[in-house]
Parts: C-alpha cells; structure tokens; sequence
C-alpha cells in the first residue's frame, strides 16, 4: 500500500441502514406519530410472522435490556433468588437480575463454543434458585436441549439472551421458538438487525406476555378497561403497578420493519464473512470460532479469534497492530468475574473461571458486519498475519 492512497479505517462494526429504512422514518415523522403506535405494532406482528410460530406474543421494547428486566419482573424474581448465568456475557444479562433485587451466579463456559456450561449451571443450583439466563454467544446456540431438560428437571424458569441470535437455529427452530419461558433479542446498533436502540421480548407465556406489556409502559392496564370499553371515555385509564418507561417508538419501529426483512439477506453475508475468515486464517496460531453443528444456522453477530498458546505475541500487541493498520478490533468481552462492581459483590475470582479467563486473555474480535467486502476479509487477515509474525 503506498503511503500516499492510505485505505480508509475500517470500523469494528457498522449498520447497514439503506433507502427503505430511511425512508420509512420520513414517513413516520411526517405521518406524526413518532412514538408508540402502529408501526411499533406491525414490527411486532413481522417479527411473530419472522420466527413463522403462531403462538408467539411478541413485544417491542426500547432495549433487550428493557425485554430482560421485565421477563424477570414477569416471573416473579425478587430479593432472596437467585438466577444463574454465565460470566462471559455483557453486563446488561446480569444486570437486570439485581434490578428485581435478586442475586446473581455466575459459571464458567464450555471452552470451545465459550457458551455456559451446563454441567457447571448445574452444580451451581441452590435452593434459592429460580431461573437461568444463557447467552447465545456471538450467534452460536447454547446446549438448548440440555439446558431446557435441566431446567425442567429442577424446575427452574429459562429466559434467553438472544442478543447474538438473530437468526440462530438449534436442531432446526430458530432461537425465539424453543421452550424456554421467554427470549429477548437486540436491536442495538451493532447487532445482526438495529433500530438504533430497541429489543423485543418473545414468549408463549400468555401471563408473562400480558403482564410485560403491562410493565413496559407505565403499569398501564388496558385489560382492566378492555373490559368496560364501551363505557369507558378515551381519556380514562387505570394504573395497576409502577411499571417501567420501555416502549419501541415507531420512529425506531420504522428502521426495524425493514431491517427485519432482510435480516435472512444479511445473515447469508455474515455466513460468507465467517467462511472467508476460516479460510483467510486457517494457518494462522489461532483458535478459531466453532462453527454450528452440520444444518444449524449460526448469527456471527461476532467473529472471535482466540491466540494459540504457540502464538509469540501478546493479544494486545496484535490489537495495537491491527488499529495501527486502520482496523478496528474489540474484546467480547472482559468477563463479569473482573469487573469491579460483579468481582467485589460475589467476591469473585479467576480462578473460579478458567475457561472464561482463558479465552478473555487470548480473544480479539474481528470485524465482521454486512457492509464489509471479501477485500476487507482478506486485509484483516493479511494485518493479522504482519502481528502473529512479530
Ligand atoms: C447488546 C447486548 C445486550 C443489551 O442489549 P441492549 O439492546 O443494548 O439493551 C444484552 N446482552 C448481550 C449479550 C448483548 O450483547
């Protein structure tokens, strides 16, 4: 490359917001109804109709944060509980458990997917506990048939973060259709679809749907004058909790009606990103990210390089060299364990974690989003290969 043509940064992540998306919003802002209404409403119903299981109840939130407070506060989770969860997520999984007051208890990850390990969810059951929150790390699937059976078996509630998962199948459904008690997706800017901020909240559960749609906004009943309507005048309404200020606007609703439909384009990019890396790399002293099983779809919301322990550098190291390339590369992510607040809290230790701590120690994430080119693969993987020979 001649220092006089220098190639332009190439961002970690990037949405790919195009014509229909904007124009949508100019509609929603000139039609006047920039909060919660009808789009808000028919991005919900896409989104049932996306996952194709009419038994759905699907709920737009203003983040999958907001989706995972109120399927907690749904199943009823308060001071004294205890929901189980893994150490190698972002922080929003667990923070929502504290919200309702409740304790959290963080296992380790299977060392080769760095999803939750299910034989470690297991002996991390206590009397106190209520429920398990697994991660569908980076868009791969978590052992769902055994988690669920376990859960079962112990009779604990299931929620999943299924910000990565969008789409992800295990053993054919996608992820938003398994038997868990309810599943939250993100649509944050950097996820495989966005509406800028914004989440939807996805149960079979009647009582959880109808109460979550409660607590989202306000503590608002409409059941309670569903039931009078005739009578009832436009202006009356009932307060039955102090609930929360979550509503998708339709302004954000607007971007994710269209991001939704090509959410199964987008992914076929990222697939092919993912492929380009395995083969870019594949020589490199790098672990690799693990595929999905033969017929499941894998989100690659991220693609996750871990150094080989004959590597000679330091993860750091190839980190700086990558941004001084003009590439820009994160960590997903410094595991809960480390962090001051979660480490002091539970008095937590790395050793606790071994596998998690490994794999943080080793891992750079690489870009990968559905504005990226195969060329853009190839100079990662050419930066790469400068940094692993240093
Ligand atoms: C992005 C993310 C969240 C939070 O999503 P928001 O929509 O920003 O609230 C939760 N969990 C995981 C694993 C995430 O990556």
């Amino acid at each position: 490359m001649s220092a006089a043509t220098p190639l332009p940064f190439l961002h970690f992540a990037l949405p790919d917001i195009g014509e229909e998306e904007i124009a949508e919003v100019v509609d929603t802002l000139r039609s006047g109804w920039v909060t919660t209404g009808p789009k808000a409403r028919r991005f919900e119903t896409d989104f049932a109709q996306f996952l194709g299981d009419s038994g759905l109840h699907c709920l737009a939130v203003n983040s999958a944060t907001a989706g995972l407070h109120l399927a907690l506060e749904a199943l009823g989770i308060g001071p004294g509980d205890e929901v189980i969860t893994t150490t190698h997520t972002f922080t929003a999984t667990a923070e929502v458990v504290r919200y309702m007051g409740a304790d959290v208890r963080l296992v380790d990850v299977d060392p080769v997917t760095l999803n939750i390990d299910v034989a470690a969810v297991e002996q991390a059951i206590t009397p106190r506990t209520r429920a398990i929150i697994p991660v569908h790390y980076a868009g791969l699937a978590v052992d769902m048939p055994a988690l669920l059976a376990l859960a079962r078996r112990r009779g604990l509630k299931v929620v999943e973060d299924a910000a990565h998962a969008l789409p992800t199948t295990v053993q054919g459904q996608l992820v938003g259709t398994l038997d868990s008690d309810a599943t939250v997706f993100s649509f944050y800017a950097n996820k495989t679809m966005t509406t800028g901020e914004g989440g939807m909240l996805v149960t079979r559960n009647a009582d959880i749907a109808s109460r979550a749609k409660v607590m989202r906004l306000h503590g608002i009943s409409r059941d309670a004058f569903d039931r009078f309507s005739a009578k009832v005048p436009s202006w009356y309404y009932e307060i039955v909790a102090p609930g929360f200020k979550y509503n998708l606007t339709d302004i954000a609703a607007a971007l994710g009606l269209h991001q939704l439909r090509r959410a199964h384009a987008f992914a076929k990019i990222r697939v092919g990103l993912a492929q380009a890396y395995r083969e870019a790399l594949a020589d490199l002293p790098l672990i690799l990210p693990a595929d999905a099983p033969a017929g499941e779809s894998h989100a690659w919301h991220l693609y996750v390089v871990r150094l080989a322990p004959q590597a000679t550098c330091s993860r750091d190291s190839v980190i700086e060299h990558l941004y001084q390339e003009g590439i820009g590369c994160s960590v997903h992510y410094v595991p809960l364990h480390l962090q001051p607040y979660w480490r002091d809290r539970y008095a937590l230790k790395p050793t606790m974690f071994p596998h998690s701590q490994a794999a943080y120690e080793a891992m750079i994430s690489l870009p990968l989003y559905t504005r990226m080119t195969l060329d853009d693969v190839h100079r990662v993987a050419k930066a790469l290969r400068q940094a692993l020979a240093r």
